[in-house]
């Protein structure tokens, strides 16, 4: 539509507005130029950022981890990858707490996997219950996915929600493999999420995936690493060494500043996304029949719009379709990620294109 000169606001992004900071793109500049980058190297990635992902984790994971545990990959899909194929025989079972992201059901699926929804709800801010994990346990269960912030909904899980959730998984015997992309997008005291590898003190059956595209901008550098027992990194070094080697050394380089440079950039991408998520909540609240909670990290809202549902649209699919050809607004139904009546805005977008966007939602909201 955008091609076709239609002008569209689009809500989906699924990554931040601002540019990589300046001090990140000189390094790799700099790095660019240099031969020793110009060949392949290490498969697991460079030793000098994966010492640097050690301080990192220490820092805001408050995890102790040994270099030969982490292995930088091309961004945190492929680590997600590369766990389900390392972890999962045919026929395992992995718990996936609903609404999820989009991409782990493929990866289960790929491994030979078998994906378990296991549903949370609006009252309970959409984090999971050990009680409905327990119901959804079988013998073969293998794995739990946990994601503090999560995408689709920015919820966030307090030290004490994930301890138990990763003492219940430990108890049964179950890997868990804890997607902290988001950790660093957190709006209330503290600078980071807890990690449930902190909380829970069984680190030989957790697989920590992280990486720069989103507290620094840089989603399309590709740099993501995972971090496990040396058994699990091993083989999913196997796995990466076959399929792609080592990650772009420039890349490399670049997230090497990023995690080890001035932090203050974070600090101010941060302060943008409270803001708009304020104005964002604080608009859609006044909309008749859409109830939206204030998510307490990354930058998605997940507001219900069952409410709007009529004999026209009768789903958020269809919801969403009419919003993208009658308001020229885009957003992300609810279908995606295993939640109907419900659609995701991202506020990954300017402030203007976000109070124009919502206000073209709120005037269809109002008509139909
Ligand atoms: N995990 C989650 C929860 C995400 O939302 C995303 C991006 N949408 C990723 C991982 C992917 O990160 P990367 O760009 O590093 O592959």
């Amino acid at each position: 539509m955008v091609a076709e000169g239609r002008d569209v606001v689009s809500f989906g992004a699924g990554e931040p507005d601002f540019p990589t900071p300046e001090n990140i793109v000189a390094a790799a500049v700099e790095a660019a130029s240099d031969e020793a980058n110009h060949h392949y190297t290490a498969n697991v990635g460079l030793p000098r950022l994966r010492s640097a992902i050690v301080d990192y984790t220490r820092e805001y994971s408050r995890v102790e981890v040994g270099p030969d545990e982490i292995l930088v990959t091309n961004g945190a899909k492929q680590a997600i990858f590369q766990t389900f194929a390392a972890l999962l025989d045919p026929g395992d079972e992995v718990l996936l707490p609903a609404p999820h992201w989009v991409t782990y059901p493929s990866g289960i699926e790929l491994a030979g996997g078998v994906t378990v929804s296991v549903p949370t709800s609006g009252e309970d801010g959409f984090k999971v219950s050990v009680d409905e994990l327990e119901r959804h346990l079988t013998p073969s269960t293998k794995l739990l996915v946990f994601v503090s912030p999560s995408n689709p909904t920015g919820a966030v899980y307090t030290a004490e929600e994930a301890r138990a959730i990763g003492e219940w998984a430990h108890a049964n015997d179950l890997w868990v493999m804890t997607d902290e992309i988001y950790q660093r997008l957190v709006y209330g005291e503290d600078e980071a999420a807890a990690s449930i590898a902190a909380v829970t003190s069984q680190l030989e059956d957790v697989v920590l995936i992280n990486g720069v595209a989103k507290s620094f901008a840089m989603t399309g550098w590709r740099v993501g690493w995972l971090i496990g027992p040396a058994d699990v990194v091993a083989a999913a070094a196997r796995h990466q060494s076959h399929a792609t080697g080592n990650v772009n050394n420039v890349a490399q380089a670049a997230a090497l500043e990023a995690i080890t440079g001035p932090q203050d950039s974070v600090v101010a991408m941060r302060g943008a996304f409270d803001k708009r998520r304020q104005t964002m909540v604080s608009m859609l609240s006044e909309a008749p029949g859409v109830e939206c909670d204030e998510p307490a990290g990354a930058f998605y809202v997940f507001p219900n719009v069952e409410a709007l549902l009529n004999q026209a649209y009768r789903t958020s699919e269809s919801l969403a379709e009419g919003l993208l050809e009658e308001a020229g607004v885009a957003v992300v139904p609810g279908e995606s990620f295993g939640a109907p009546g419900f659609i995701r805005l991202s506020y990954a977008l300017s402030d203007a294109d976000l109070e124009r966007g919502v206000t073209r939602m709120l005037d269809m909201f109002g008509r139909i």
